[in-house]
């Protein structure tokens, strides 16, 4: 940066140059609101960012986000067990439950397969969608990774895992009535239902 900041400033704004949409100009904008706000209330934004890594962890369970040891969807009694939502990210998750139409549970890969950029096999960790078919009580496992070239790759390594550790599990995959293309969170509400509704065995 050009301007010569106040240490303090630069720091700031140097950190939120690195957010995603955020280049030199607009983090020096906030940076400079984050000044003239009342005092209160910067700090207050500090501790909430600090807050979000003191207080969220991934659920020993699912991989979602958790207040607790165990998500709020993993401690539902109500949730079906039977029932087994795979997704990539744990915002997946935030998606289907928006939808509204799933009652089972989830488990969170932690990502893609992106052949292309070099992430193959070795770096997808199946031990959780494993330790909790281990478990039994899984009838189905419904696979909601998207349309896209690397949810294509995954589904297929998770579908040939599955099919020989678990071939009494049912496996399907929401239908393909979400674009090609599409990653699972830019589907609206109303062609996820229909996708869950009409999924197909794999
Ligand atoms: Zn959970």
């Amino acid at each position: 940066m050009a301007r010569p900041l106040p240490a303090p400033l630069r720091e700031v704004v140097d950190r939120l140059a690195t957010l995603p949409g955020l280049g030199p100009k607009s983090a020096l904008r906030i940076g400079l609101t984050l000044l003239r706000w009342p005092a209160e209330r910067t700090r207050d934004l500090g501790q909430r960012i600090y807050a979000l890594r003191e207080e969220l962890h991934l659920c020993e369970r699912c991989g979602a986000l958790a207040e607790a040891r165990l998500c709020p969807i993993c401690q539902d009694p109500a949730r079906s067990d039977a029932e087994l939502c795979v997704v990539a990210e744990w915002d997946g998750v935030l998606v289907m439950e928006e939808m509204g139409l799933f009652r089972g549970r989830y488990v969170v890969l932690g990502g893609l397969l992106a052949p292309l950029e070099g992430v193959g096999p070795q770096a997808l960790d199946l031990s959780r969608l494993e330790a909790i078919l281990q478990e039994g009580a899984v009838r189905e496992v419904i696979l909601a990774l998207g349309a896209t070239l690397e949810a294509e790759a995954t589904a297929t390594l998770v579908a040939q895992r599955l099919r020989q550790r678990f071939p009494e599990v049912r496996l399907s995959r929401l239908a393909q009535g979400i674009p090609l293309g599409v990653e699972l969170k830019y589907v609206d509400p109303e062609t996820l239902k229909q996708s869950l509704q009409y999924r197909q065995d794999l």
